[in-house]
């Protein structure tokens, strides 16, 4: 469409466009340059990799006849009847009528000279979105544009791109920018990284080539294809962006093989006391683990290792193991959890097991305030306290080491990687790190952790405990409640303790104690012969770390919650586990939270308990926790069902907004991508670091070690 200004014009030897600086697109002046470099445009290639998330078909005119809810379509009609009603919204409908049917505009803001121009008998061209209305199909704020008597105005003759666009960046002006930048694109104006033996063996098109369809697919593109980001141009680019999220995370693990780390060699007086005073013996896998971290810790360079391990499987005795070989050889060690409670109960377990080993233990939360919190950071500083147990605290700023020898963090799917690396540097001196351990029971399908965990080794722990029997789970409309009350009361007189989780449609955290709240007193009444007890995120640390100490000790029998109690806690008496409103929580969640029981001998069960009616989605998603006990199965299928971004949270979300690949869609492509990435490495280093600029930018959470 338009090119270059001649002001700006581009020279007989043109520059590459990753060189070439957007300020020479058409339109482009300082003040926009700036503006778009927030948004990561800097140069032609960048808008050039600002890829179109979905294409709209304004290529035919539909007629309103054939229109079905959830289509995008152009239609051209006339103007029956426009007025303006006011209700709960004031609201301008305009009624249209091409012969084959009627369709309603809907419009919530608008102008006196907007509501005048649809006088009746004018013509439209329309384009929208069609949804459901009260009375008949209808468009929300439409595009539409009025046609002079007579006027033909030509369709568009090929796909509309719709690229991502933000407040501040309008869906227009990235139109007219990748035109442009689509104008400019020739060979060799664009380097080409992948080799041109891969690009042979996977049959892909060139760079070039496959940019410009995604743009600017030809008239007769095979549509489908496009829209379900199958098509061979949007697989070759797929493909060499997951190469980049991979590689960036390769060139992190590659870096820190560069690093140093203190040796933490084994001596096995204090490891194998902690043994004896176990009242278990290590499972075949936790030994496994144990010496698989051991042989990383003796290493120069640190270790940066994951620990998989379903719920229950033991990993809290695993980094305890670690824990005593970093103390035995001089270091501390800063053991973080992602929640209070759960901090606090490794507080409590690692006290109880290191203090007949003379290990000091020390404890820091934000809530531990004023002289105390003094004491803990004075007695970190000093190296008194050998092993700090904490949350997010313990990578403020204020803390300080004396000698920070390893890093365990609990449950990593819920931090950041920048919350890792900040605690990790909280021991850096120069090239020296601590080592690194990470723990999660949320597993982490192979397609996920090789897009998002591949700058880390793995471990699994792969068994459970010896004579745990599954728990038993049944999914019940929320209707039959009595009988969940009777299995309460069953389980209580049987000596069993139980828990009764609330879950709201509410965000807000005071609402969902509020209900948790009311449950209590209403259970406590309907249930008068059992001790009911009650925990919340709004109540002071001490009143519910008593209430836990007390649950666990068995002074109480049924314990309702918030979904604080999801991660880590531990009480084997414990075998029935109520969940409200179980359909709205994720389903790793709901194996956390059923992972609360099973953990003795006794036969366990969990009751999902669930609004009606369910959606037929709602429904798959519970019926596999009710299938199967496996997390790693559990994790498969729930991303199968909702997409990585649901599985691993909002925080890791960020980390995985792909511009055009998908994992669940793109799996079949990880393993040549894998194979390109350990090519590349070795034979084309400076490709690397110019796939993940183009594809990362300078996003901060790769690349920096
Ligand atoms: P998770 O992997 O979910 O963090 P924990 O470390 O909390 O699991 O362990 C769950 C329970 O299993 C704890 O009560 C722990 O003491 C117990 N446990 C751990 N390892 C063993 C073992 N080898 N044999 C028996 N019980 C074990
Ligand atoms: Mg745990």
């Amino acid at each position: 469409m338009s090119t270059p200004s001649p002001g700006k014009s581009l020279n007989e030897a043109p520059a590459t466009l990753d060189s070439l600086p957007v300020s020479v697109l058409h339109g482009v002046g300082p003040k926009s340059a700036e503006r778009l470099a927030t948004f990561g445009l800097e140069t032609v290639q960048d808008v050039l990799f600002h890829l179109p998330r979905r294409y709209e078909d304004r290529t035919r005119i539909a007629p309103i006849g054939g229109l079905r809810f959830g289509d995008h379509a152009v239609i051209e009609a006339e103007v029956d009847l426009a007025e303006v009603k006011f209700g709960r919204r004031r609201s301008l409908l305009v009624r249209v009528s091409d012969g084959t049917g009627s369709l309603l505009l809907r419009f919530f803001h608008f102008n006196k000279l907007q509501q005048q121009g649809f006088e009746r008998g004018v013509r439209l061209r329309i384009y929208g979105e069609v949804r459901r209305g009260p009375v008949m199909l209808e468009m929300v704020h439409p595009e539409y544009q009025r046609l002079a008597e007579g006027e033909a105005v030509s369709t568009e003759d090929r796909l509309t791109p719709v690229y991502p666009a933000t407040e501040g960046l309008h869906q227009l002006t990235l139109r007219k920018l990748g035109e442009q930048a689509v104008s400019m694109l020739a060979a060799g104006r664009l380097p080409e990284w992948l080799p041109q033996a891969l690009l042979a063996e996977l049959n892909f098109t060139d760079l070039v080539s496959a940019l410009r369809y995604v743009h600017r697919p030809p008239p007769n593109a095979d549509v489908r294809a496009l829209e379900a980001g199958v098509h061979p141009s949007q697989q070759r680019l797929a493909f060499e962006e997951l190469l980049a999220h991979h590689l960036s995370l390769r060139r992190v693990r590659l870096r820190a093989r560069h690093l140093q780390a203190v040796p933490l060699n084994r001596s096995s007086t204090l490891l194998d006391a902690f043994y004896a005073s176990l009242p278990f013996a290590l499972t075949a896998a936790q030994q496994r683990v144990v010496r698989e971290l051991q042989a990383d810790l003796v290493q120069s360079h640190p270790m940066m290792r994951l620990v998989q391990g379903d719920v229950g499987s033991g990993k809290t005795v695993v980094a305890a193991a670690a824990a005593i070989q970093a103390v035995e050889c001089g270091c501390q060690v800063a053991i973080m959890a992602p929640t209070e409670l759960l901090a606090e109960q490794h507080f409590g377990n690692f006290e109880g097991w290191f203090d007949g080993l003379g290990i000091r233990v020390g404890w820091l939360s934000g809530k531990v305030k004023g002289k105390a919190r003094g004491q803990v950071l004075e007695s970190l500083a000093a190296g008194e306290v050998q092993v700090a147990i904490g949350t997010h605290a313990l990578f403020q700023e204020e803390v300080a080491f004396e000698r920070l020898g390893l890093v365990i963090i609990d449950e990593q799917h819920r931090f950041g990687v920048h919350q890792r690396l900040a605690l990790r540097d909280k021991g850096r001196e120069g090239q020296k790190v601590p080592h690194q351990l990470i723990m999660t029971a949320t597993p982490i399908p192979r397609t996920l952790s090789m897009a998002l965990y591949a700058d880390l080794d793995s471990s699994v722990i792969d068994e459970l405990p010896p004579g745990r029997t599954p728990v038993q789970t049944v999914v019940i409309p929320e209707s039959r409640r009595e009988e969940v009350i009777q299995r309460v009361r069953e389980a209580c007189r049987d000596g069993r303790q139980a828990y009764w989780v609330c879950t709201l449609i509410e965000e807000s955290e005071s609402l969902q104690c509020q209900a948790a709240e009311d449950t209590a007193t209403l259970l406590a009444e309907v249930l008068p012969e059992l001790r009911v007890s009650l925990v919340h995120g709004r109540m002071k640390e001490a009143d519910k770390a008593q209430r836990m100490a007390a649950f666990k000790q068995g002074d109480i029998d049924l314990l309702v919650a918030t979904t604080v109690i999801e991660v880590g806690v531990d009480v084997p008496n414990a075998s029935l586990m109520i969940v409200e409103n179980a359909e709205r929580l994720g389903l790793s969640q709901l194996h956390q939270l059923r992972g609360r029981v099973g953990r003795g001998a006794v036969q366990s069960s969990c009751v999902l308990m669930y609004r009606a009616p369910l959606s037929q989605l709602a429904r798959k998603r519970l019926a596999v926790l009710r299938e199967t006990n496996d997390g790693f199965e559990i994790a498969r299928k729930d991303l199968e069902l909702r997409g990585p971004g649901e599985v691993l949270g909002t925080r890791q979300t960020g980390m995985i907004q792909f511009r055009i690949a998908d994992l669940m869609r793109d799996q079949q492509l990880l393993d040549k991508v894998e194979a390109a990435a350990i090519q590349l490495l070795e034979q084309h280093p400076g490709a690397v670091k110019a796939i993940i600029r183009r594809w990362l930018g300078h996003a901060p959470q790769y690349g920096q070690v």
